[in-house]
């Protein structure tokens, strides 16, 4: 019997080990992780360049605590991390996790507004839908039903504005007036809510688990870095995810040139060799913040040596082997194989994504892209059918609450062609599987 719990799942095998892209249980099992976790394991399991500098590094020391002590890693990766960051953010700070990046992000802001005197700001607009974490401030600003309703009350209720999801609104994601259009409604929401109360706007430049991948139409990003500029709102991305590599540019932002405020990355920075995250913010800001006393926030585990050794290690091996120029070349390749399967499968109404962050979605119909029925429970269906074939991917229903499918295949960014060829292999058999046992159902 386990000891542990979190939200159910159905009964998973025991870890054993794992190298490269695969994993293999205690009976020996093998899997291909087809999701890098959850979008974490980026450059592949036991690299042995980074096992070997975290080795050496705990042979030294593993933890000093930061308010005693600097230390050689956490330096050399808080300058790697600001080197590949916009100019002007050359300051960053060191968490365990995404949610912790987050909340780091979204309080920062808020002090700086203090000691700047716009203490009358404190309202975070984010979208509808979306994940930022689940501690209670980063979950205040997660646009996702099932997660938050419990916790209604013991949260400050944050403005929510529609994800750009194009696909679904039947607007053309190449036509600049699709950006516009979405963009639009976040100058609205700032304008409804008064200027003078709005601190922040988070969003994802390429969406997660959420929202499957997905990409701003054209003009987006520009156009909502424009109006955070005019009304004095500081843009925030949640790099959680699309940062680290995966999207073939160390952050989502560099695809369309825009420099964001704050920045929180987590995930794929640590890349399943140690707990780490971090929060990067523009200059002026960490600035006029220390200038007043110092930012009052941190954790106990923050830059602890052994996790700085791990993201310094993970980066360094990205560089080394080229891995977010695979990202690249990799993910068209395995893209376009996904855009394949909608000739063969009616049900899937989309492909999207950037690089290796890649996801499809099902639909009843692609006239209308209404979702499939509920109880089909499509998304852990067809997970359940993967996991039979020996392959991992990652499933969220979350079309607004409980009303969509979506599957991201984001395998580690040292995946090859080859590996595609298997990757896709074991899809296609799962969708089969699922096609028969919806005969009838499905378009
Ligand atoms: N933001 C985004 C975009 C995420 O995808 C996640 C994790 N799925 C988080 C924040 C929270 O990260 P963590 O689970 O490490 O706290």
């Amino acid at each position: 019997m386990s000891h542990l719990f979190y939200l159910s799942t159905a009964a998973r095998p025991v870890l054993d080990r794992a190298e490269g892209i695969y994993m293999w249980d205690t009976s020996g099992r093998r899997f291909i992780d087809g999701s890098s976790g959850a979008m974490v394991s980026n450059i592949g399991h036991s690299n042995p360049a980074v096992l070997a500098a975290m080795r050496a590094q705990m042979d030294k020391s593993t933890f000093g605590y930061r308010l005693h002590f600097e230390t050689e890693p956490g330096e050399q990766l808080a300058a790697k991390v600001a080197a590949l960051s916009p100019e002007g953010m050359e300051k960053v700070f060191f968490v365990s996790g995404g949610s912790e990046a987050v909340e780091s992000a979204m309080k920062l802001a808020r002090q700086y507004a203090v000691v700047t005197g716009q203490a009358g700001r404190w309202k975070v607009i984010s979208r509808f839908p979306s994940y930022h974490g689940s501690t209670l401030g980063a979950l205040s600003v997660t646009g996702y039903d099932p997660l938050t309703d419990p916790f209604r009350p013991m949260m400050v209720e944050m403005p929510k504005i529609p994800a750009p999801r194009a696909y679904l609104d039947g607007l053309d994601m190449d036509n600049a007036a699709t950006g516009a259009h979405y963009a639009a409604m976040l100058e609205d929401r700032i304008l409804a809510e008064g200027p003078e109360t709005v601190l922040a706007f988070i969003h994802e430049p390429v969406g997660g688990a959420s929202t499957g991948a997905l990409v701003p139409p054209t003009g987006y990003m520009q156009a909502v870095r424009a109006i955070c500029d005019k009304y004095g709102v500081l843009l925030i991305h949640d790099e959680v995810m699309s940062g680290g590599g995966r999207v073939g540019t160390f952050l989502g932002g560099d695809l369309w040139g825009v420099a964001p405020d704050i920045i929180a990355i987590s995930k794929g920075f640590g890349a399943g060799y140690a707990p780490l995250g971090a929060m990067i913010a523009q200059d002026r800001i960490v600035q006029a913040v220390q200038d007043a006393g110092g930012f009052l926030h941190g954790h106990t585990y923050a830059g602890n040596p052994l996790a700085c050794t791990a993201g310094l290690a993970v980066l360094t091996e990205i560089e080394r082997q080229g891995m977010m120029g695979n990202a690249r070349k990799v993910g068209a390749v395995l893209k376009q194989r996904l855009k394949n399967l909608m000739q063969r499968y009616g049900f899937i109404g989309d492909v999207r994504g950037e690089g290796l962050l890649l996801a499809f979605e099902f639909v009843a119909s692609r006239e209308t892209m209404a979702p499939l029925p509920r109880e089909m429970k499509a998304f852990d269906d067809l997970v359940e059918r993967a996991y039979a074939e020996g392959l991992i991917i990652y499933s969220r229903r979350t079309r607004g609450g409980y009303e969509g499918d979506h599957f991201l295949v984001c395998p580690p960014m040292i995946t090859t062609e080859a590996q595609v060829d298997e990757i896709m292999e074991k899809l296609t058999r799962a969708l089969d599987g699922f096609a028969d046992a919806h005969t009838g159902a499905l378009a």
